[in-house]
């Protein structure tokens, strides 16, 4: 049985094509290498000894995804495939919610048509935004930041009320706090474009010499050092608990069958926060190298501390994070120590 992952060759994607593959899963990859390179799936083919089927292709080309789904007979489908810079959807709106919503329910058509109706959707911690209560449970009310977030939501909500006009659709959709770290093999790992947006690849650029200072953003937040507080979970965790979601809309459990007119909604964090300077520490003993900080303002939308509540992960699909901080920072410098420039040796 054949599982569609798009985004594939992204970050979460590529980790998430070595735990199915390794799992006995076979896996095609739809991506259009906006934000990632196709040597990703040559590193995760030589990881597990095993082949990836990689179609180039853009989830807005519903025919095109029609005819991948056909032609490998995928019977699911994990969804990566979106943007995820949250300044760039306040610049530009209209592309974040033409590709991660209007992309999203090109892949639903697509999936309709062709009567694959099991699909796992990567949402985000965002779409709580500002924490009314921690830790956040899945019932906490939703209220985005930006468009990023509330593109995120929409899908959630189109994927609510496709599974009211159609029972007969298993969807999961998993809220993800921060994921960091990388294979351990060093092979497979985090690759961003330009300037990092997110805290662990620019401690890790500055452990590297790759840049010289980390701003921290904000060290007069409401937290034990000031600095604002995040839930880190390893990425490998991460698409573990893909797999955990995956079985579990294969074969529902009793508890899950009671409840099949709804969506699988569950968050995937670890439930521990690490602040700012914290993470530059962990990161520091791990690599033994010093990270230089400055303090620097606030950043507009950010919350003093967010971390998940992972009751519901733990009861639902028997899944709790294993991985450690030092693991996160340990094998996050393991790869970049292994590619300095990430996929593509002729980078800057
Ligand atoms: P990524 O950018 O590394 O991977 C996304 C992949 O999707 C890329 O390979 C990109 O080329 C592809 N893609 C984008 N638009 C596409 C389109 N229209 N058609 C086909 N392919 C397309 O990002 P990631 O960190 O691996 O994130 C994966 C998913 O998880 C995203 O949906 C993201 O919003 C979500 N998410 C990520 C984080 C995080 O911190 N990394 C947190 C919460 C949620
Ligand atoms: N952060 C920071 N400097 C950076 C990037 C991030 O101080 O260069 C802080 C940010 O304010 C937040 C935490 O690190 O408190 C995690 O930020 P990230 O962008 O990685 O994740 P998110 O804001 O989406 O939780």
């Amino acid at each position: 049985m054949s599982v569609l992952v798009t985004g594939g060759a992204g970050y979460i994607g590529s980790h998430c094509c070595v735990t199915f593959l390794e799992a006995g899963h076979d896996v095609v990859v739809l991506d259009n290498l906006s934000n990632s390179s196709a040597e990703s799936l040559t590193r995760v083919a030589e990881l597990t000894g095993r082949s990836v089927h990689f179609e180039q292709c853009d989830i807005r080309d519903r025919a095109h995804v029609e005819t991948i789904l056909r032609k490998h007979s995928c019977e699911s489908v994990v969804h990566f495939a979106g943007l995820k810079a949250v300044g760039e959807s306040v610049e530009d709106p209209l592309r974040y919610y033409e590709n991660n919503v209007g992309g999203t329910v090109q892949l639903l058509s697509a999936m309709q048509a062709c009567n694959v109706k099991t699909i796992i959707f990567s949402s985000s911690a965002t779409v709580y935004g500002e924490p009314q209560s921690l830790p956040l449970r899945e019932d906490h009310p939703t209220a985005p930041l930006n468009p990023y977030g509330e593109s995120k939501l929409m899908v959630e909500q189109i994927l609510k009320d496709l599974k009211t006009s159609d029972p007969e659709w298993r969807i999961a959709i998993l809220r993800y706090f921060n994921p960091t770290g990388a294979h351990a093999s060093g092979l497979i790992g985090e690759d961003p474009r330009g300037v990092p947006n997110n805290l662990m690849p620019f401690i890790s650029q500055v452990a590297s010499g790759r840049r010289e200072v980390l701003s921290i953003f904000g060290d007069d937040y409401p937290t034990e050092d000031g600095t604002g507080v995040r839930d880190y979970i390893h990425v490998v965790d991460l698409v573990e608990g893909h797999l955990k979601a995956h079985e579990a809309l294969i074969k529902p459990s009793e508890q899950l069958q009671a409840n099949t007119s709804e969506c699988l909604t569950v968050n995937l964090g670890t439930g521990t926060g690490y602040s700012v300077q914290e993470m530059v520490r962990a990161f520091e003993r791990a690599s033994n190298r010093a990270v230089a900080t400055q303090i620097a303002p606030r950043r507009a939308g950010d919350s003093a501390e967010v971390y998940a509540s992972t009751q519901k992960a733990s009861d639902v699909l028997d899944w709790t994070a294993g991985r450690g901080l030092q693991d996160m920072c340990h094998d996050t410098w393991n790869w970049v120590c292994k590619n300095p420039k990430g996929y593509d040796d002729s980078a800057e």
